[in-house]
């Protein structure tokens, strides 16, 4: 045979087995775990930091591929103090840096940096707003692939008259359109956000102020979840009321509002819910989830 010949059959068989391994990434067979686990509010308090030793031998104990946070990492810096607000966030990389496998942060509204107005920073400040989260953590919004599935972390916080609110600005709309139009209609898909696209949480508890119970946490989530009409949404995992819930929307898509690893309230007791996160399993482009408590039964003391 030519060499010529030789190269043609090597290319056939390269052709052959990138398409084996496409098909291989979509099959039923595929397994894996991950770890989603919110509203994590660590502090420099000897109680919350044996707590968090107990959360990382826990994670660590179950061979999962990843974990994603839904927001909430650190407490807080919302009030600015660019020491303090570094001392957090570098104390919540010292403690993911002890988890074994890769882990993907979410923005929360306890990230925003200095948005308050008794804090001492205004917004000219680098770190403000989503600045310091940025520093320490990249871009509050991203997407990656796992076996087949597609991941995507939004940001769903801003900020109007120095409070947060719960919105999606027009810059990461264009970006999550063109992350979109890379997927497959036949891929599942995930987003992750702190604050809920679809909740219960104000069905069982009213809002004590008299506010509307059915004013969505994100101003425009109409139009964000119109963007996944022609795709799988499997899930939106969510954050922010320290509340477990999983919503299942015309059989189609799962909210799912995963607790909280302070418990609630943070930190002081489990009256409305035990410390824990949720553990998903996935097989093919189907999931089960369980809530595991990995707290101890102690409250902080303040
Ligand atoms: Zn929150």
């Amino acid at each position: 045979m030519s060499a010529f010949g030789k190269i043609i059959i090597v290319l056939f068989f390269c052709g052959f087995m990138l398409d084996a391994n496409a098909q291989r990434d979509l099959s039923e067979k595929q397994e894996y775990s991950f770890v989603f686990m919110t509203d994590l509010h660590i502090k420099h308090d000897p109680f919350v930091l044996s707590e968090f030793s107990r959360l990382i031998d826990t994670i660590n104990s179950m061979k999962v591929d990843f974990v994603l946070t839904g927001g909430d990492q650190v407490f807080d810096v919302m009030r600015g103090n660019v020491k303090k607000g570094d001392s957090l966030f570098t104390l919540y990389k010292e403690q993911i840096a002890k988890i074994k496998v890769p882990v993907h942060s979410c923005m929360g509204n306890h990230e925003l940096f200095g948005i308050y107005p008794e804090s001492d920073i205004d917004s000219t400040h680098s770190d403000y707003k989503y600045g310091m989260f940025k520093r320490y953590l990249g871009n509050p919004y991203y997407s990656f692939n796992h076996k087949g599935w597609h991941f995507i972390v939004l940001n769903v916080l801003d900020v109007a008259n120095k409070k947060y609110i719960g919105r999606v600005d027009e810059k990461q709309i264009a970006w999550l359109k063109q992350d979109l139009a890379q997927v497959d209609a036949g891929t599942p898909v995930v987003v992750a956000a702190h604050l809920p696209f679809v909740s219960s949480f104000y069905q069982v508890y009213p809002p004590k102020d008299g506010s509307d119970k059915d004013r969505p946490w994100i101003s425009n989530r109409n139009e964000i979840l119109q963007l996944f009409k022609q795709h799988q949404l499997k899930m939106v995992l969510q954050g922010h009321t320290h509340w477990l819930e999983d919503v299942n929307v015309e059989n189609r898509t799962h909210f799912i509002t995963g607790g909280a690893v302070a418990g609630r309230p943070s930190w002081r007791g489990n009256n409305h819910g035990q410390r824990g996160f949720l553990l998903f399993s996935v097989k093919g482009d189907t999931f089960s989830w369980k809530f595991i408590e990995y707290g101890s039964k102690k409250s902080a003391v303040n």
